[in-house]
């Protein structure tokens, strides 16, 4: 059998592939699971339950027979639905019999759209800190990632020019994720016009990872670059139900772009696993096209657990970049004077309160950590007021507890 494996593939042992940032935060959760009383503020997974009508249309599905594949691309009803509402609330015209594919997530379309647009010694240039999902695909497709820095004292938002400082002519993808994890930094509606013109000059295609473009706080706006003069031909728009929704497990996602990328993911996503879930691809139709005051509600209930995170963090004097979408606060601890991996372990063994180290999201990100604000307020403030105790900054009886 050894034979039959192609050699790029021989060469990707994942473990080579992973980088020392997972491999922590993978230690971190098992720690937590074999301890009690733990808050979790680490995951990006919402607590908040799926809506009840996107619940009944998925046991509709069932009692009528969902028994049966899609085409690899999706149910043409979803296909549908998914064009209409880029077109509808974006401004993105898809063509939704050639333009879209349902996947089994956003995680599995970021996957294999990174496998059908890049190769071998291809760049792509990934705004850090990053959400290093992306990372092992580009490294599969044997692409080179090379990085984009952006500052706290920016709100993370992506400075156009140091984008284009580092195209070369091996640059061939520039990935977009706004709002963004880990940073919940927006890249403002100026920086993405003048990010779209660098892209059209220099020829790029852009992934445009736009999952979390619901949860926006403060004013914070959200544009789709696929929207822009000239942009639609060359952006590849992923979004999904898991962030809007409250989706997570019923795995459905999707990609949006010009045909000739598509019909290479469809391709891909045949050999993955032939199609989504069908029941969870009904599941999405009722999301797209049902009552939308849900993720209204749930944007209200993210925004007063934020304040109560914002709140705590300041009493700590911890700052932060201005998190103005997600559910995340990537917080530098840097006062502590203590490598947030130690940090981390120390919260979790110590206050019993999981966050993640900010080197899960970049190497040299050491001094933060990627708070999730995925709890009720009740916790979050218990959370902080352990924090507090914890590292001797208080009386630790501050919070609600
Ligand atoms: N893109 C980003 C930036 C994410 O943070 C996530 C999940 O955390 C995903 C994509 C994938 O989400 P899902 O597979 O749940 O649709």
């Amino acid at each position: 059998m050894a034979e039959t494996v192609a050699p790029s593939v021989a060469d990707n042992q994942l473990e080579r592939l992973d980088d020392e940032g997972t491999r922590q935060r993978y230690d971190l959760l098992e720690r937590s699971e074999s301890m009690t009383g733990v808050i979790a503020l680490g995951r990006g997974d919402p607590d908040l339950p799926t809506p009840g009508h996107i619940v009944e249309a998925a046991k509709r599905a069932i009692e009528r027979g969902a028994d049966r594949v899609s085409d690899p691309a999706g149910l043409p009803e979803l296909r549908r639905a998914i064009a209409a509402k880029l077109e509808r609330e974006n401004g993105v015209t898809v063509d939704p019999a050639g333009g879209v594919v349902v996947t089994t997530g956003g995680q599995e379309g970021l996957f294999l759209l990174v496998q059908a647009i890049l190769g071998r010694g291809d760049e792509i240039l990934v705004p850090d800190p990053r959400y290093t999902s992306y990372d092992v695909a580009i490294q599969m497709a044997g692409a080179k990632m090379v990085s984009v820095p952006t500052e706290e004292r920016d709100g993370f938002d992506l400075d156009p020019g140091a984008v284009e400082q580092r195209i070369t002519d091996r640059t061939r993808v520039l990935l977009l994720i706004t709002p963004g994890n880990p940073t919940a930094g927006t890249i403002t509606p100026p920086n993405l016009r003048r990010i779209a013109e660098i892209a059209r000059k220099h020829d790029l295609l852009v992934i445009s990872d736009e999952i979390y473009e619901k949860l926006l706080y403060d004013g914070a706006e959200h544009l789709s670059i696929g929207s822009l003069p000239g942009m639609a031909e060359r952006t590849i728009t992923l979004n999904g139900f898991s962030k809007t929704y409250c989706m997570t497990g019923w795995r459905v996602g999707y990609l949006a772009g010009p045909r000739k990328v598509m019909r290479r993911v469809r391709r891909l996503k045949d050999l993955a696993s032939s199609c989504a879930p069908v029941v969870s691809q009904w599941a999405g139709v009722a999301a797209l096209e049902g009552p939308q005051d849900a993720v209204e509600e749930y944007r209200r209930i993210y925004e007063g657990r934020r304040r109560v995170v914002l709140d705590g963090l300041d009493r700590l004097g911890f700052t932060y970049g201005d998190p103005r979408g997600a559910f995340y606060i990537f917080v530098n601890a840097a006062s502590v004077g203590m490598d947030s991996i130690d940090l981390s372990r120390k919260l979790l063994e110590e206050a019993r309160v999981l966050i993640f180290p900010g080197t899960g999201f970049g190497e040299q990100w050491v001094d933060y950590m990627r708070v999730s604000y995925l709890a009720p307020e009740e916790e979050l403030a218990e959370a902080m007021s352990r924090v507090e105790a914890c590292l001797g900054l208080r009386g630790g009886n501050g919070g609600a507890a």
